[in-house]
Order: structure tokens, then C-alpha cells, then sequence
């Protein structure tokens, strides 16, 4: 056997194993919720983004970037082998066989270093939150709270002429917002800050992503290509994925609560918006009539917001944008969250519970 055949081997064998043993440890949510996510996952995330939190550029996305070239390489060499008739199928299959593992690799390597998290207990469980039933009258309340932080705060930012956030200020409030929620619920800890925009922002509007996570090395993204005033919750989102909560839901719910424990009115605004917009959705969904009603309650500052939020989204509309959601839909189903892409709506259950509970949000 040859040097590299053994290499190659004892990875695959390496690489199985640990797929098994995510595989078995995945039913295990009080295991993964006291073991990993508040006590490996947040010393392992927090060492990464110190070591690639200082590349002024995502060096994530570099990798991510590699990956696909190396895995369309390999299936490209497939390819043409494929139609040379002197190879042997073992030398065909090869490439095959190298792109296999390649992606085995990634599988392993993301859910080991951060999609467990999918798996565990989560905010519910740590907040003492039940989610589960809630009346039309608490999510009309809901939006209407919503509404009115999202007009008040839209006013104050208004009056002051502050309607421009730079990047530096985005993610400094952001990381402001966390350190005063901290100091309520002390295991929402995030330290070492790394958010960076994402390369691929132009691509992100069609292919319809905003921001996400980046496993292999901890660095958040946002997509700076979005609308400005969306900007501002999308990072607290993404912080949200960076201190654990891979539940899209959860991290609408706990980005929602850093941002609103921000001192920045701007940053406020961003997620009150957004958060009535769920709120909103919801109530449509359940009493159109009523949901109808909000629309003349909305000052004229959200409004023209509103205009261009669903002006943003109409014009990316494309054929891929489709297609990438049918795609994202079926991974979130994969991973515990049954509703699929609708399951970031789910924030408004976790925002009734939260109020129900605590009196207030
Ligand atoms: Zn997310």
C-alpha cells in the first residue's frame, strides 16, 4: 500500500467515525446543551475568532471559496476521465472519491465546531420560556408594540438627522448590546468580537442571504449590499450564531434582545423594524383584517423604509434566489427546525413567551 493510499484511508476511517459519533451524540440535547454549547463550543469559538478576527477581510470566506474550486476540480477531472476511454474506472472514480472526502471534511468539521448547536436545549430551556401556545390578542399586542418602538425610535433618529451608521459603529453598538444583556442573563457571553463583511454581498442579494456564520473560523458576516437600516440587526443576528444559538429563530430572538439593550436608537430602530415585520407577518397570516388595520398606524419614516425593504426583495427576486430557498428550507428542516425558512418568523413565539414571563420585552 502506498504512502498517500494510507493517508487517505485512515482519514476516511477518521472522518466516519466522527460522522457516527455526531450522528449518535445529535439526540442528545441535555448532553450537548450542558457539555458543549456552554462549555467547549464558546471557549472554541472564542479562540477562533481571536485568531482570524484581525484579517481585515474574511479570511472565511477564502476557505469557503477553496473548497468550492477544489471540489469542482475534482468533479471536473471526473469528468473528463469519464469520457477518456483508456482510464480505468478506479482512475475515474478517483476524483470522485477525493471530492468525497473533501465534503466529508466539512460535514465533520461543521457541525463538530459549531452545528451541534442545532442539537441542544437552547434559549427556551435557559430562559425558562414556554413557547408553545399563544392567543391572536398577544401577538396583536406584540405587533403593536412593536410598531410603536419601531415609529419612536424611527423619530427620534430623525429629529437628531442620524440615519447613517458606519460599520466600526454597527458592530461596536452591537457588541455594547450584548455586554448590557450579559449583565441580565450571564450566560449570553460574547467576547472577542469578529464581524466582517461578507465577500460575496452582491451575490448574497440574489442568492437571498443577509449575513451568516462562518464555522471554520468564527468570523461573522454581514451582507453590507442590504439596505442600511437592516444592517444593524443582521449583525446582532449573526452574533447570535457566534455565541451558540445555530436556531435561526433563537437568533432572531437573541439578537432581538441585545439590540434592544442597545444604547444606539439606530441599532434599536433596525430591529424593532424588523422584529414588527415578523410580528406583522404572523398576524396576516391569522386575521388579515386586523393586520390590515396596522397599516395606517405607521409613520411616514417606516413607511418609506418599508417601501424599500420590499423594493430590495422584489428586485432580487430571481430564479436562483427561489431555488437557493427551496434548498436552505430543506437544510433547516434537516436541523431541527421543522418550519424550515418560515422558522425565522418563529422569533414573535419566543417575544410572547419572553413577555408573558419577564412582563415586559
Ligand atoms: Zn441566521
Amino acid at each position: 500500500m502506498t504512502y498517500g493510499k494510507l493517508i487517505r484511508i485512515s482519514l476516511l476511517t477518521t472522518l466516519i467515525i466522527l460522522a457516527l459519533f455526531i450522528f449518535f451524540i445529535s439526540g442528545n440535547h441535555g448532553w450537548i446543551e450542558s457539555n458543549y454549547s456552554t462549555v467547549f463550543y464558546p471557549k472554541l469559538a472564542s479562540a477562533l475568532r481571536i485568531l482570524f478576527g484581525w484579517f481585515p477581510f474574511s479570511f472565511g470566506d477564502l476557505i469557503y471559496t477553496s473548497v468550492g474550486i477544489a471540489v469542482a476540480w475534482q468533479i471536473g477531472k471526473f469528468i473528463v476521465r469519464f469520457f477518456h476511454k483508456t482510464d480505468s474506472w478506479k482512475k475515474k472514480l478517483n476524483p470522485l472519491l477525493t471530492a468525497g472526502i473533501i465534503l466529508l471534511c466539512v460535514y465533520v468539521y461543521f457541525y463538530l465546531f459549531w452545528g451541534l448547536n442545532y442539537y441542544r436545549q437552547g434559549i427556551e430551556f435557559q430562559l425558562g420560556l414556554e413557547k408553545d401556545k399563544f392567543e391572536k390578542q398577544q401577538l396583536i399586542d406584540l405587533t403593536d408594540y412593536l410598531l410603536q418602538k419601531a415609529n419612536s425610535t424611527k423619530t427620534i433618529c430623525l429629529q437628531k438627522n442620524d440615519t447613517v451608521m458606519s460599520r466600526e459603529r454597527m458592530f461596536q453598538s452591537s457588541l455594547q448590546g450584548y455586554q448590557t444583556l450579559q449583565q441580565q442573563f450571564d450566560f449570553i457571553s460574547y467576547k472577542n468580537p469578529s464581524m466582517k463583511p461578507s465577500m460575496f454581498g452582491t451575490i448574497g442579494n440574489y442568492v437571498g442571504f443577509l449575513g451568516y456564520y462562518n464555522p471554520f473560523t468564527g468570523e461573522g458576516q454581514v451582507n453590507t449590499k442590504i439596505p442600511l437600516f437592516m444592517q444593524p440587526y443582521v449583525t446582532c443576528h449573526e452574533m447570535a450564531h457566534q455565541v451558540g444559538y445555530a436556531s435561526e429563530s433563537e437568533a432572531n430572538f437573541v439578537g432581538f434582545l441585545a439590540a434592544s439593550h442597545s444604547n444606539d436608537t439606530l441599532l434599536q430602530y433596525s430591529t424593532y423594524l424588523d422584529m414588527f415585520i415578523y410580528s406583522w407577518n404572523n398576524l396576516a397570516a391569522v386575521d388579515t383584517t386586523v393586520a390590515g388595520t396596522f397599516r395606517d398606524k405607521i409613520n411616514d419614516g417606516v413607511k418609506r423604509d418599508l417601501k424599500t425593504y420590499f423594493h430590495f426583495l422584489r428586485s432580487h427576486r430571481t430564479f436562483v434566489s427561489r431555488w437557493m430557498n427551496v434548498l436552505y428550507d430543506y437544510y433547516l428542516r434537516q436541523n431541527r427546525q421543522i418550519k424550515g425558512i418560515e422558522s425565522y418568523g418563529e422569533v414573535t413565539a419566543w417575544a410572547i413567551a419572553y413577555r408573558k414571563k419577564f412582563g415586559r420585552l
